[in-house]
């Protein structure tokens, strides 16, 4: 027999199974995001219209959309947050928080979840990368790709990457030998100022 009250699954093109009531989503968790440096977040804000997935640029290789990543945010879906690619194949390009029409920055809620991500002792390819690029831009201020390539992969991925990196110094793209920067002491200032400003917020 078919009923006549067929529950409706679509409202203005939103699906209704993917909206949260105010009541169903996970406050201290999304309270904890904000915190981590999502300020400008307003994640209970999202309507699940998926403005955000549409745009983005490397969703092909995500496991999660960033407009899911919202919602599991929103029901304080932790375990599967952490274990989302999603965080390391974002490229902050924010495409998703310019085109996001209720203010929600996903870009931003990203960045925040990948520092309680860290902060929580996630291990993996990128944070290993992020991890090594950082210290080499903080050991001499400008990034040397073949020594980025060689502490990340070894010699093997110098020999896998030689011939791209030929063509970048063919192309005037890449130096074949480290660079120096014209003020280091001014970059080393400018460094120590941001690390004492994150100790600060901890
Ligand atoms: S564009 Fe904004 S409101 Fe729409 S799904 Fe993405 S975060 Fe939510
Ligand atoms: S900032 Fe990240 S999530 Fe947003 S569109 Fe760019 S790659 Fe996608």
């Amino acid at each position: 027999m078919v009923t006549k009250n067929k529950k409706k699954k679509f409202v203005f093109g939103l699906k209704q199974d993917r909206q949260l009531d105010g009541d169903k989503m996970n406050s201290d968790f999304m309270q904890k995001v904000i915190a981590e440096g999502g300020k400008g977040a307003s994640i209970a804000a999202c309507m699940q219209c998926g403005t955000c997935s549409g745009g983005c640029t490397n969703i092909d290789v995500m496991d999660m959309s960033p407009r899911t990543l919202i919602l599991m945010i929103q029901r304080g879906e932790w375990e599967k947050v952490l274990q989302s690619n999603t965080l390391w194949m974002c490229s902050s390009c924010y495409i998703c928080t310019s085109r996001c029409p209720r203010g929600v920055r996903p870009s931003d809620v990203i960045e925040a979840v990948k520092v309680i991500a860290i902060a929580q002792g996630i291990h993996n390819d990128s944070t290993k990368f992020n991890q090594i690029f950082v210290d080499l831009v903080q050991k001499r201020g400008i990034l040397f790709e073949p020594e980025l390539m060689h502490r990340y992969g070894g010699l093997q991925a110098m020999i896998e990457q030689a011939p791209l990196g030929i063509q970048l110094v063919l192309r005037g793209k890449m130096s074949p030998f480290p660079e120096t920067i014209k003020n280091p002491q001014q970059f080393n200032q400018a460094l120590q100022k941001a690390k004492k400003n994150d100790g600060n917020n901890d």
